[in-house]
């Protein structure tokens, strides 16, 4: 890979390789956007720009320098990453940084030190980290990789150039996933719809085969009846969740359902807006899940326009609430119970 292959980032693309052939760098970055947009990728690609013994701008992905930066085996590269039990990066790990930012670069011009996930730092981490950015080393590069900025303290943002990765248009991930995945064409073109602009999220998306996923939970929930919510919950539970996820990841597949739900509303929405308006232009909107328009076409005939709204709040509240929610099956059975007792009203 080189900087060819960092998609739809050409506004940072463009400024790194300048910078990097006219030895013009900063010593601090940060890069943000959502997550799967390109950010831990373009890091790595940027030390292969820096090191390469081509010294063009960008890495030739060949030399000894690129192909070790390949299998993370170079001695002044280093990546500072969340351990999944914790909730911050470590003090620890950001004081192992400072002892490693005094020593001179082992065989290279440059040091670069990465942090992942720079957004979950606490006050302690912050403060050291702050420090070290106060007092730029000379050829040390920190860089600094958060989906949001929002939690980042200012005082450490104000001492960073802050690259802004956009979200990947949905054309650029469907053609990706087409090509690099073999996902057909139907599949290819939901998934980058459901994706957000996240190739990564879109690339999970295609692994976990969730284009199949989506359509048996729209089944089911086009069947779903009061009597039925506990049962459901149960199912969503058993067939989605495992023993082995953590909070964290069954949040994130929680979310990931009721986004399918959500979208599944929006488009009874959709189709019942088109019914009642015929002067709207059906141009303007566009079904999120085409391949079963004759489910959502049928269906949109038990509910009012006022029930859809309702239900489409309270799945946007349940979501909203998932990450304070330690009770994760209670929480599956609460969304069904009230979805089944407005869609009843
Ligand atoms: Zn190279």
């Amino acid at each position: 890979m080189s900087f060819k292959d960092i998609l739809s980032q050409n506004h940072i693309v463009d400024p790194f390789k300048k910078a990097i052939s006219s030895d013009h760098l900063s010593h601090a970055y940060i890069f943000t956007g959502q997550k799967g947009t390109g950010k831990s990728l373009f890091a790595k690609e940027f030390t292969k720009a820096l090191f390469c013994k081509s010294n063009n701008g960008d890495s030739c992905d060949t030399c000894h320098n690129c192909t070790r930066i390949d299998n993370n085996n170079n001695p002044d590269i280093h990546w500072i990453t969340l351990d999944k039990k914790d909730k911050f990066i470590k003090i620890e790990n950001i004081r192992d940084m400072q002892y490693h930012v005094r020593l001179s670069p082992v065989e290279s011009e440059y040091k670069v030190f990465i942090i992942k996930e720079a957004d979950r730092m606490n006050e302690e981490s912050s403060n050291c980290l702050l420090k070290t950015l106060e007092e730029p080393t000379p050829n040390t590069i920190i860089i600094l990789i958060a989906n949001s900025l929002a939690s980042v303290k200012e005082t450490i943002k104000s001492r960073c150039q802050i690259m802004r990765f956009k979200p990947i248009p949905t054309d650029v991930i469907k053609e990706q996933l087409m090509n690099e995945f073999d996902t057909e064409v139907k599949e290819a073109e939901w998934i980058s719809r459901f994706s957000y602009g996240s190739l990564g999220n879109a690339i999970e998306l295609a692994q976990d085969k969730f284009y199949e996923k989506n359509d048996a939970i729209i089944r089911r929930i086009s069947e779903l009846k009061l009597e039925h919510n506990l049962v459901f919950a149960e199912e969503l539970t058993e067939s989605y969740l495992n023993e082995g996820d953590s909070l964290e990841e069954k949040r994130q597949i929680l979310k990931g359902i009721l986004n399918c739900i959500l979208q599944y509303y929006r488009d009874l929405l959709i189709v019942k807006i088109r019914d009642t308006n015929s002067s709207t232009d059906e141009g303007d909107l566009c079904l999120f899940n085409v391949g079963n328009e004759d489910t959502i076409q049928a269906q949109s005939k038990f509910f009012t326009q006022e029930q859809i709204m309702n239900i489409i709040d309270e799945i946007l509240k349940s979501i909203k609430y998932i990450d304070y929610n330690l009770n994760i099956n209670l929480l599956i059975e609460n969304i069904f119970t009230r979805i089944s007792l407005l869609k009843s009203t």
